[in-house]
Formats: C-alpha cells, structure tokens, sequence
C-alpha cells in the first residue's frame, strides 16, 4: 500500500485514479492537443495546472506543510507516467519542481510564504537562469555577476537557453559572487523579479520553429539582498540539489508509451486501409517489438528504482541511467514514427503545430505534430545535463574513472 494523506490506496488504485483524472477533468482542448503534439500556449499550461490544484495534485511531492501531499517518489513517477500516457501535458518543472523545493529546503521563512503559495496557486510563473553562453556542461564557469551594493546587488551578464522565460514573473538565477580558487565555490542562489528595469529577453526559434527558449541579458539589474536564496556562495549546493531532482524525471516512460501507442496506431490504420499490408511492415512491426522491449525494460528499471527510493534521499547513479536510456528511446520512437509517415512528413510548417487543431497539408492530420515531436526531441538529450555528462557521472560513480 502507498499513502496519500487521509487515505491508503494500492498503485493500481492512485494509477486508475489518475487516469480517471486524465478523463474527466484534464481540460479536452489541451488533451486533444498533446496527443497530436501540438505547441502549447502558457493558457494551455495553466489551464492543465488548475485541473490538477482541484485535486491537490499541482506540486503531489511537496511535504504537505506546504500544501503538497507527500507523494513518495514511487506515486510521483506513477503520477508522471499514467499522466503523460492519458495526454496530459509535461509539466513544465521550474515552479513546482524546481524554485519550490529549493526554497522550502534552503529558503528563509519569509521567502516560503512569499513565494511558495503563488508558485502552488500557478499565479507566478518561473524560469531557470542557469546556462549561459560557454558555460553548459560546464555550469560551474559561469560569469554573470552579482555586485553587493547597499540592501541589494546589482547583477550583469547573459543567460541562454532560458525556457519559456518569456513568459516568466520570476527567474531563479545562479550568479557569481566571488572568484574563489574552485569556481563552484563563489556562487550564489538568487530570485529575480522578471519586472526589474535592465533585463531584456530575446527569443531563440529552435528547429521546430516553436518559441521554447531565449536569450536573458542582465544589464545592471537590482535584485534585493532578501532575495538570496540560503547562503552567498553556497548556490552550488542547491544548484546540484535542484538539478538532481530534475534527472529523476526525465525517463519519461509515459510519453514514450503514448508516443509508441501512436504509431502502431499509424501502422494498424495504414495496413487495415489498404485492405493489404505495406510491403515494408514487417520490417516496421520488428522495430517496433524492438522498441516495446526497450520500454519495457526502463519502466522495470525506473518502479523498483522508485519502489526503492525514499523520498528525501539523493537520487542515486540510477537517475543518469534513466535519462540515457529514456531520452534515447523518445528519439528513437520519434524517428521510427517520421519514417513510417515517409514523404509525408518532408512537409513541415510551425503554424501546423501552433493552432488549436492537428493539421498536415499532405499527411494525416498529425503528420506535423509528430514531426514538431522528432524535431524538439532532439533536445532532450542535451538539456538536464547532456547524455555525454551522464555516462560521465555513471563511469566515475561505477568505474572510478
Ligand atoms: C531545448 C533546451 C532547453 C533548455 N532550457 C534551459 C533552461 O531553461 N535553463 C537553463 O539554464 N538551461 C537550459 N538549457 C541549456 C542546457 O542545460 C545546456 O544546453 C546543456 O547543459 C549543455 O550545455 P551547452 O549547450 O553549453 O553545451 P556544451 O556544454 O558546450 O556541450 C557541447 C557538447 O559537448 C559535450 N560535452 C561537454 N562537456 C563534456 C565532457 N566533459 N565530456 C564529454 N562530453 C562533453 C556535450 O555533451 C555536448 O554534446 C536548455 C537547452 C535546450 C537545448
């Protein structure tokens, strides 16, 4: 049995639970356009949020003090799956599982009942100011500068990749303070109010032709000393504890279900309307038992890891092996899936994927969205710490290299 406050119930309870949920109260325009791969606007974002906060869902694995439920890690990744499999969206992390956690474990008293409730009402949106130009892989060389100053510090420099801080209130920041002799060492935590004079952001279009990620320039930006998260030059520490958390939930097996269960979906139609089978089916039908195994053995992995996990413990090396292994399985979902669609899918236009309704000019209706998939998931094996630095954590935690 798992716990949720006020009551006991089994994994296959809370999963049906969710997927009653993802039924009846997930909003249908947002549903229907997950599940054709579709842009989401900020509305669709927020929309799915309130649906969740009904239920007392919105932040599950916050400590209940601070209006969460306590999930344990094993109901957050049923949550995740079951969620993600029913068209429910990727909920953007910065507020919830990011800013969040960091604030009500490292934060002041004041900063939690500032900040906690608007991030757990949705009502403030965050960022996470953490890449900037050179400074990726390698975060801990980072040049942006925060100057003390009277009761503030007056910030310069450039963050990059900055996702969706367009539409951000706030922006979590890391910063330099000092030039210690190990550069992690001189780095600072800070909150910044998106509305302070001296911030410009500037969109990056990535290859999808979406409006994901921005450039963040910080131009002698005033940011009060109560907005210090924890200790001046400590960042590091919650830096990693935050980063950590996000890694935990990048399997994502729940998506690449939905995203298989798409494409047999593709392959069964095709076949059942010609009344035969494309000459190349089987061909397809083996990638995909292929891929099917593959799922299924990271889901295996990933419940008894979560089965195994307490809910305050550092995730182990076993997080850097479920994003390896759950990036490389969308991209490969993804790629199958465009070449199935063939020439179809050759025909790609972002105003495809940004209306309300699927739509292809020469495939089936979500040709497009399932080109917008493979395009964006280039990504993902990039953000959250590259693939490469994963299998670098894994060989120096396992080989001790
Ligand atoms: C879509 C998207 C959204 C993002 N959103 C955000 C966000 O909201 N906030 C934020 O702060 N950042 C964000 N990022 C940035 C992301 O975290 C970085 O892109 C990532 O950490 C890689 O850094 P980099 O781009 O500077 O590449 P680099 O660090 O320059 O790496 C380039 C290549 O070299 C490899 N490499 C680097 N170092 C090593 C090494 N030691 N060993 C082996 N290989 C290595 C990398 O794996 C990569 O293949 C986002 C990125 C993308 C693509």
């Amino acid at each position: 049995m798992v716990q949720i406050p006020g009551q006991s119930v089994s994994e296959a309870e809370f999963r049906q639970q969710v997927r009653d949920y993802c039924n009846n109260e997930l909003p249908r325009e947002v549903r229907a356009k997950v599940l054709a791969n579709l842009f989401l606007t900020k509305e669709d974002n927020l929309a799915f949020l309130r649906s969740l906060a009904r239920r007392g869902w919105t932040a599950g694995h916050w400590p209940v003090a601070y209006g969460g439920a306590a999930w344990t890690p094993l109901q957050r990744f049923v949550f995740e799956e079951e969620s993600m499999r029913h068209g429910a969206p990727w909920l953007i992390p910065f507020g919830i599982n990011y800013v969040g956690p960091v604030i009500y474990t490292f934060g002041s008293e004041a900063q939690k009942q500032r900040f906690l409730p608007p991030i757990l009402a949705s009502k403030e949106w965050w960022a996470q100011g953490y890449s900037e130009p050179g400074a990726g892989s390698d975060l801990a060389g980072l040049k942006t500068r925060a100057v003390r100053s009277g009761d503030h510090y007056r910030v310069s420099g450039q963050k990059i990749w900055t996702s969706y801080v367009q539409w951000a209130d706030w922006m979590f920041c890391l910063v330099r303070t000092s030039d210690e002799s190990r550069p992690q060492q001189g780095i600072s935590f800070l909150l910044i109010d998106m509305k302070t004079p001296g911030i410009e952001v500037r969109p990056i279009r990535t290859m999808d032709g979406c409006h994901h990620v921005n450039e963040v320039f910080l131009d002698d930006v005033k940011v009060p000393l109560q907005n210090l998260v924890g200790e001046e030059g400590k960042g590091w520490t919650y830096a990693k504890f935050l980063l950590s958390n996000e890694r935990i939930l990048s399997a994502e097996t729940g998506r690449s279900a939905r995203q298989l269960a798409h494409l047999k979906s593709l392959v069964a139609t095709a076949s059942s309307q010609a009344g035969t089978p494309r000459p190349d089916s089987a061909h397809f039908e083996h990638r995909i038992a292929h891929l099917e195994l593959k799922l299924h053995a990271l889901r295996a992995f990933c419940l008894s890891y979560a089965r195994n996990m307490s809910a305050d413990g550092p995730p182990g090396v076993e997080a850097s092996v479920m994003k390896i292994r759950g990036t490389e399985l969308q991209q490969q979902i993804a790629e199958t899936t465009l070449d199935w669609l063939g020439a179809a899918a050759v025909v790609y236009d972002p105003a495809d994927v940004n209306g309300a309704i699927a739509h292809s000019p020469v495939g089936p209706a979500d040709t497009s969205g399932a080109v917008r998939e493979y395009l964006h998931g280039r990504a993902s094996t990039i953000y959250g710490g590259s693939n490469e630095i994963q299998r670098n954590i894994i060989s120096k935690a396992e080989l001790g290299l």
